[in-house]
This record gives C-alpha cells, structure tokens and sequence, in this order.
C-alpha cells in the first residue's frame, strides 16, 4: 500500500466576507499575504509531482481559500494527478461556488460549504449547493447554530433547525449543525449546557467531545502524515516549527508519534489521536457518515 500524506495549506487568510462571529478579527481578513507571494500557482502545481510514492490528501482553509485566482489553477492542476487522491477538505464561504463550478470541477474535492447569512440568502445558497452536489463537489453544508441564526431562520424562512436538516438531506447533503464557538470560549456553564442539549441530537457524543469539550493529553500520529506547507514550500508537523522536509523538493522526515496536549478540536486532526478509533484519510466524509449514522439511530 502506497504511503499516505495530508498536507494542509492556507491560501490566504484573507477573506472577501466580514460576518460578525467570525473567529478571525477583521483586519487580518484584508488580504495581504497569499499562498503564492513566493511561488505562482503553476509552480506548486509542478510541485505535487514530487509526491507521485505517495496517496495525497490536501486541506485547504482561511480566510477564503477561493478569494485569489491562484487557488482555482492549482485545485484544478492537483486534482489532475492521479497520485492526489479523493476527498480533499476545502473549506468555503460559498461566495466563489459558481466559479468552482467552472474552474476547478472536480469529485476529488469535498467542500465543507459554511452559510453565512448574513452576506447570503437560504435560497441562493441552496442553488449553489444544488449546482456543486452534481459535481459531487459537497462535503456537507455547514450552520452555525447560533441564537441569532436560529432566530433568522425562523423569521425570515419559518424554519427550525431540523427542517434546515430535511430541506439539503433531500438532495443528499449533510447539514452540519455547528455550535457557535462564542458560547464554548465563554465561562457561562449554564448556556453550555443549553447549548449542548439543544444540538446534541446533530453530532454524536465521540465528535462533540472533540470539538466543544476539555481534552486529556494523548499521544497522536500527526507526525507521521499530516503535514503544515507554508508559502515557501516548508513542511511543519502539525504543531511543531520544526521544518521536516520541502514540498517542491519531494523530502520528507517522518517523526514518530508524540504525546501532545494542546486542544484538538478540528475533525481534520483528532483521527491521529491514539484516544479514538476514527480514520484519518478522508476525515471530512468520514465525519459525515459517522453522524448521518449518529442522527438515523435517534430517529428509530
Ligand atoms: S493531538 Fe491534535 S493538535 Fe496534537 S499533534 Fe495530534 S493532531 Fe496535532
């Protein structure tokens, strides 16, 4: 079996959207420093043709990884090797779906597709949604349950969380339904709890621990494929500085498993944990089947 690596990149942490949760504070979302400042996009897709010994997973996130041209030639020139496997993870604010469409279609991207509704309506995201579902191009579509979102759906569209649910599980789509990361940095105990009862019919309990609860010190095989690629090409370990080898040199030093403390909350990571059982190669889809699956034994 080939060797398998994931390498995650941001394009840029610069975003096109300023929705008023978002983690990142407004001025690091003007787009300054991108991907390519060092090297252009025909470059780094030369680049991938190192890792031809290899099943490649790539993860992209910002920002919005689609606001700079570069990201749509390089998505399109990775996915032409056969070496680059399916079920890479970009993560999208949705406003760019039409121009994926066009140019980087592809089912070796799974898009975790987030509504911000405050830039967009329920419909026009749909429509986008629909268009990227032919391309096998959706990953799941991504709500923030916050009070005020819950509030704009029942408002604006008469909706509840669960008929948001019904209306993309009719065209095949899981529609995560995300916490707001507001109330779980927040101290108030009892609003956790609110929250945690009200959505934890949506995430099973082994992946609502990882992302909204304290975890204990593990030790986790991050260092041996899951790889930081910064814009000169440098490769890091998941947490570490350390340079480990060049993307457009094809090297590599593989570490061994480390015992590791820091909070895990992304579903890209927490598979390398030795704590659970998840698989790490295609964690998006991965995560998709394990809730459906979560949600479907509620409902007996
Ligand atoms: S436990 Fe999580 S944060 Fe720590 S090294 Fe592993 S993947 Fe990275």
């Amino acid at each position: 079996m080939k060797k398998y690596v994931l390498f995650r990149f941001v394009p840029t942490m610069g975003c096109n959207y300023r929705c008023s949760y978002c983690f990142l504070p407004n001025e690091q979302k003007s787009i300054k420093d991108t991907m390519f400042d060092t090297y252009a996009p025909e470059v780094w897709v030369e680049g991938m043709s190192q890792w031809s010994d290899y099943d490649v997973e790539f993860y992209m996130w910002g920002g919005e990884p689609f606001s700079i041209p570069g990201t749509f030639d390089v998505v399109k020139g990775w996915t032409d090797y056969r070496h680059v496997v399916c079920n890479s993870r970009i993560d999208t604010n949705m406003f760019f779906a039409d121009e994926i469409a066009k140019r980087c279609p592809t089912s070796k991207v799974k898009l975790n597709c987030s509504w911000h509704r405050e830039y967009e309506d329920l419909h026009s995201l749909f429509g986008k949604v629909v268009t990227l579902q032919e391309l096998e191009m959706v990953g799941m579509v991504n709500f923030v349950a916050s009070t005020e979102n819950i509030e704009h759906l029942r408002e604006e569209y008469g909706m509840t969380i669960d008929d948001l649910v019904d209306m993309f599980e009719k065209i095949d789509v899981f529609l995560n339904v995300a916490s707001d990361i507001n109330v779980f940095e927040s101290r108030n105990i009892f609003k956790k709890k609110q929250v945690k009862n009200l959505l934890s019919k949506y995430t099973c309990p082994e992946d609502w621990h990882y992302l909204r609860e304290k975890m204990s010190s593990t030790s986790c095989e991050a260092s041996k494929s899951f790889f930081t690629v910064n814009k000169e090409g440098d490769i890091t370990t998941c947490l570490g500085e350390d340079v480990v080898g060049n993307f457009f040199e094809g090297t590599l030093e593989i570490r061994d498993k480390i015992m590791c403390a820091q909070r895990c909350q992304s579903l890209v990571a927490y598979p390398f944990r030795l704590d659970n059982d998840f698989i790490p190669r295609n964690s998006l889809m991965s995560y998709v089947e394990r809730n459906k699956a979560y949600r479907k034994s509620l409902s007996k």
